[in-house]
């Protein structure tokens, strides 16, 4: 049987790297991305493979390449990032999401879209089925993705129903591991940095909201099922339903790294999520999936990554 050709647009970046490893096993894959956070490095172990393409390009502008699967995982995700430039984040995620689709139609490929929890929201009912419209600021500084994300969806659906692209779409709960970019500014990596540095450990207000921590191996596991499942067009949660505060993060990274840093509180940033957790009882059915690795021993492995990265950029 020939190989399968893959597309994983965002692929230099934290994800999207870790897919390309995964799916380098069995298909040939183009790793396309504009480096916008992502790195090179990312990849850099797969460059000389037969099996691996390395494109530069920004899905903003159409591209045509022969697959006959795309994993649409190009976009900032890291509230830092995304708010960074937050017109540049909409165009990516309506207009590159146009592209990827125009493509995947013109070819006849399967088109798997990296959505999120976020589309939820501050979510009112918890934990999240994929069944509830969520509650999001239209006008807010976290609006550029949210609603970014929330019209891919819909771009999505509409491809589907109306030039029957064959596609998934898997909403993503906070995920962690190597790779996570050192200025991404989310939780999991500014707290273990901090903590390896001994410094302050930063809670946005009083550490009290809850996120629910999903480590990338189980993720990706998740969603390549998800990719070769038939008859599932809707959107699927994958995440890890183990809830706790983000103070609760805090204590646990500080006794695992056995850190001296001190616990002080930022401004809690607007339309912050005061809870969020999945609920998983459509993966469980239709894909026989679920997280296996627990908080500790993915938080285990993501330390000694930061922790070899900082002694490497000591010397
Ligand atoms: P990341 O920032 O590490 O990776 C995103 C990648 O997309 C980077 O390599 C970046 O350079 C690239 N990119 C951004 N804009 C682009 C553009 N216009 N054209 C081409 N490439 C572009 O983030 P990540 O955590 O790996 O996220 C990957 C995907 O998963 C994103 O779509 C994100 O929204 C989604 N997601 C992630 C999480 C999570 O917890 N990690 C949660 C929900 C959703
Ligand atoms: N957070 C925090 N300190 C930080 C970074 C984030 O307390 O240094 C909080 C943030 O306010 C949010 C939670 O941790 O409540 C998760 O933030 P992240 O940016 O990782 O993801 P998201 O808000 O998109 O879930």
């Amino acid at each position: 049987m020939r190989r399968k050709r893959i597309l994983i647009t965002g692929g230099a970046g934290f994800l999207g790297s870790h897919l390309c490893d995964k799916l380098i096993e069995s298909a040939d894959i183009i790793c396309l991305d504009s480096f916008f956070t992502g790195t090179k490095s990312n990849v850099a172990h797969l460059l000389s493979s037969p099996h691996f393409e390395l494109i530069r390009h920004d899905i903003v502008r159409p591209i045509l390449l022969e697959v006959d699967q795309v994993y649409n995982f190009a976009s900032p995700a890291s509230p830092v990032h995304y708010q960074y430039n937050p017109i540049k984040t909409v165009k990516t995620n309506v207009i590159g999401t146009m592209n990827m689709l125009g493509l995947a139609r013109r070819v006849r490929a399967r088109i798997l879209q990296a959505s999120t929890s976020e589309v939820y929201g501050d979510p009112i009912e918890h934990p999240q089925k994929e069944t509830y419209w969520g509650n999001v600021n239209p006008i807010g500084i976290r609006s550029c993705y949210d609603e970014g994300k929330r019209v891919a969806e819909t771009l999505m659906m509409d491809y589907h129903r109306q030039n029957r692209v064959d596609i998934r779409i898997v909403r993503i709960f906070n995920t962690y591991g190597p790779r996570m970019a050192v200025n991404d500014g989310r939780v999991v990596s500014n707290f273990v940095l901090q903590a390896l540095r001994n410094e302050p450990i930063t809670l946005f207000g009083e550490g009290l909201q809850t996120r629910s921590f999903c480590y990338v191996s189980d993720l990706l596991e998740g969603i390549v099922r998800l990719m070769n499942t038939d008859g599932l067009t809707g959107p699927v949660n994958i995440g890890n339903p183990a809830e706790m505060t983000v103070r609760e993060l805090a204590e646990l990274i500080i006794e695992m790294t056995g850190s001296r840093s001190p616990l002080v509180h930022r401004d809690l940033p607007s339309d912050d999520p005061t809870q969020r957790r999945p609920d998983i009882t459509l993966a469980k059915e239709k894909l026989d999936w679920e997280p296996k690795v627990t908080l500790r021993e993915g938080l285990a492995r993501t330390i000694d990554y930061f922790e070899k990265l900082l002694s490497e950029a000591a010397v």
